[in-house]
This record gives C-alpha cells, sequence and structure tokens, in this order.
C-alpha cells in the first residue's frame, strides 16, 4: 500500500504542474490524498470502458492523460458521461489523477519521446514556459542529422506508433530536415512550427483548414490520429510507475480504444 499522496508528489515531480496550459485541469482531481492505493491504471481517456475495467480491476487510482472532470460542474448526476463516470468512480472508492498538457511539456513528456523516438537532435521546445527554469515548454523541435524523405519519416512514425496508416499534407518525396512535433490536436502549433522554420510538423490531429493553411506555407505534417500520438505514452507512463513504487500493480488501460475506425 502507498499513500495517494506520494503518488501525486512523484507525478507532480515528473510532469510538473506548472508546465500545463492556462485552460487545462491537471493534478488529483477526485481523492482523498491519505487514502491508500495498491493498485493503479493508466489510461488516455476515462470513457465508460476504460471506468469499467477500473472498477473491476480494483483499481484505488486511475492516472488518466486527459482530466475528468474537464469543464467546472455544478451537478453531479447521471445525465451527462463526465458527471455519470464520475459517480461510477467515486461510488467505487476510484481517485482520478490527470497530468495532461504538463505531461506533454514534461522532460520526460509525450513530445519529448516522440522527437526522440524519430531520431531528432538538438531538441528544444517550440514554445517557452516563461515560469520553467530549465527552458522547458510546449510542443518540441529538432533536426534530422541528414535530410530525409517525408516518406522516410511517415514509415519511422507509423513504426514507432505502432501503425499501418496516418494522414500527410505534402509530398513523399520532399526533403525533410527540422522537425516540430506537439501530441494530441495542436493544429494551433502550425504557427510557431513556421516561425522555427521546420519543413514538417507532426500532431495527432487537425482540422482541414489548418492542413490547407499548411500546404499554403509550404509545411508538411503528418496526422496519427489523436489516440495514437499519446496513447503511447501511457503505456510507458505506467512502466515508470511500477518501477517507482515496487509495492503497487500498474498497467495500462487494456479496453480502451481509438474510437476511429477505418473502415
Ligand atoms: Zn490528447
Amino acid at each position: 500500500m502507498i499513500e495517494l499522496q506520494s503518488i501525486c508528489d512523484f507525478l507532480q515531480e515528473f510532469a510538473p504542474p506548472h508546465l500545463a496550459e492556462e485552460w487545462d485541469n491537471v493534478g488529483l482531481l477526485v481523492g482523498d490524498p491519505q487514502s491508500e492505493v495498491s493498485r493503479l491504471m493508466t489510461c488516455l481517456t476515462v470513457t465508460p470502458a476504460s471506468a469499467d475495467e477500473a472498477i473491476r480491476e480494483g483499481a484505488d487510482l486511475i492516472v488518466t492523460h486527459h482530466p475528468l472532470p474537464f469543464r467546472p460542474l455544478k451537478r453531479l448526476t447521471t445525465d451527462n458521461t463526465p458527471s455519470r463516470l464520475l459517480l461510477q468512480l467515486i461510488g467505487a472508492g476510484v481517485a482520478v489523477y490527470s497530468p495532461h498538457t504538463a505531461f506533454d511539456s514534461a522532460a520526460g513528456g509525450i513530445n519529448q519521446r516522440l522527437a526522440d523516438g524519430l531520431g531528432l537532435a538538438d531538441i528544444v521546445p517550440l514554445i517557452a514556459n516563461a515560469q520553467d527554469p530549465e527552458g522547458l515548454g510546449a510542443g518540441r523541435y529538432g533536426e534530422l542529422t541528414t535530410g530525409v524523405l517525408l516518406s522516410e519519416i511517415a514509415a519511422r512514425l507509423k513504426a514507432f506508433l505502432k501503425l499501418d496508416g496516418l494522414h500527410m499534407v505534402g509530398t513523399a518525396d520532399r526533403e525533410v530536415r527540422r522537425v516540430a512535433v506537439a501530441c494530441g490536436a495542436a493544429g494551433e502549433f502550425l504557427e510557431p512550427a513556421c516561425r522555427a522554420e521546420c519543413d514538417l510538423l507532426i500532431t495527432g490531429e487537425t482540422s482541414f483548414h489548418t492542413c490547407l493553411e499548411a500546404s499554403a506555407r509550404d509545411i508538411a505534417l503528418l496526422l496519427p490520429g489523436h489516440y495514437a500520438s499519446e496513447r503511447f505514452a501511457v503505456e510507458l507512463l505506467a512502466e515508470e510507475l511500477g518501477n517507482q513504487f515496487n509495492a503497487l500493480t500498474v498497467w495500462a488501460s487494456r479496453e480502451e480504444s481509438d474510437p476511429l475506425r477505418r473502415v
């Protein structure tokens, strides 16, 4: 048994809350810090499937990338999905912690791991965080030591994320040197990626009009999907937590899946 507070302390060091975006809702969102945890599940999102799994498997704590609750709630009833899930988890005594955008931006966070996974060098944040003493911030960009074809980077990304397809804006034979990464739905990083003179922005998903804008600005896009761009990291986070707290049973949700399917 580990006190919930100790796990929160570790997560706050791992993904410091000051790195989170202003609009976000990170940290311990449900639960008593003095309670004891023996079983911990990580997931990308609390959904009916992952909430059922957590309760069925006896989790005391869910570490979910996407916050629940995210928006302020005026009532907790069964007539909307977030409240219904919260009622279910609170009823079963399951605590909820979300690192979200603090995890995106952390030194060992999602964007750093994506940039490392693609083999980028000289990796730096796309947007510096004024409050961070070590110069961390949101998104990352870095260099490929030699120019690589866009089709080759797409293949690397698919291999890293274990995907068999993704969306691409730009031509396959374009040479790429400087690459920006921003997990999730991060079309707003197009502008900083252009300012940093990147040849390519990789983000999970973005709008049609952002794709057109990228095309007009002559920057390529690779869009592996929101789920794929972040899910791998909650699996790594489960490993990290298991290594840190030997007394815990930790797993990444086996029930959640990408709601978008190719048919
Ligand atoms: Zn996300």
